[in-house]
């Protein structure tokens, strides 16, 4: 299980169920509720900055910009703790 800092709320669902998950190129996070992934990152502090900078800053339009995330997830994502 990846230990960090909490991340902020999905900024497309205000889910908090956010977590952290490896990737073939480093660490993204993702919303376990709608799927919506931050960049694709080398650390997981950038993946977590990222995340936070975006949950921050975007109001999207709630549902366009999720559901087209919906589905990216990587392979090995899970939202089991590991
Ligand atoms: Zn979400």
């Amino acid at each position: 299980m990846i230990t960090t800092r909490d991340l902020r709320p999905c900024p497309f669902c205000d889910s908090g169920d956010v977590q952290l998950s490896s990737t073939r190129y480093g660490f993204v996070a993702s919303c376990c509720s709608c799927g919506a992934m931050g960049p694709d990152l080398h650390t997981k502090t950038e993946a977590a900055d990222e995340w936070d900078k975006r949950a921050g800053d975007v109001k999207p339009e709630a549902g366009e910009v999720a559901s087209r995330l919906v589905g990216l997830l990587p392979d090995d994502s899970t939202c089991e703790d590991w």
